[in-house]
């Protein structure tokens, strides 16, 4: 295990509108239904969603020890996404964590570090 403390977390439950980065102020997530694909910064860790990942930077394999495995190949355990993305330690990272309003409830979950 890292000897940083887990990752800072920020949690919005009714959130509308895109995810940008918080060192970079990049769009990230669009909130866009017509443009469904994710935009990472040099900052961003991972995105994910509660089916699974969308997108993993290099730094957040070697910090999580899954360099070289298929995202449907990591398995997060009956926790889900949110708390497997929970444990990355990694200095002055953030994650946002947003959630659709009931009864959705689907969350995003997108990982940043400077
Ligand atoms: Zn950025």
């Amino acid at each position: 295990m890292s000897k940083h403390p887990p990752i800072q977390r920020v949690e919005f439950c009714s959130h509308s509108g895109p995810i940008c980065c918080p060192f970079c102020g990049r769009i990230v997530l669009p909130d866009d239904d017509t443009d469904p694909a994710v935009h990472p910064c040099s900052h961003t860790l991972f995105i994910a969603t509660d089916e699974g990942f969308e997108f993993r930077s290099s730094r957040f394999d070697a910090l999580m020890e899954i360099k070289g495995i298929e995202d449907q190949d990591i398995d997060p355990g009956d926790d889900g996404w949110d708390a497997y993305t929970d444990r990355v330690c990694c200095p002055d990272s953030v994650k946002i964590a947003s959630f659709i309003p009931a009864p959705s409830g689907f969350g995003c979950y997108v990982g940043f570090a400077p």
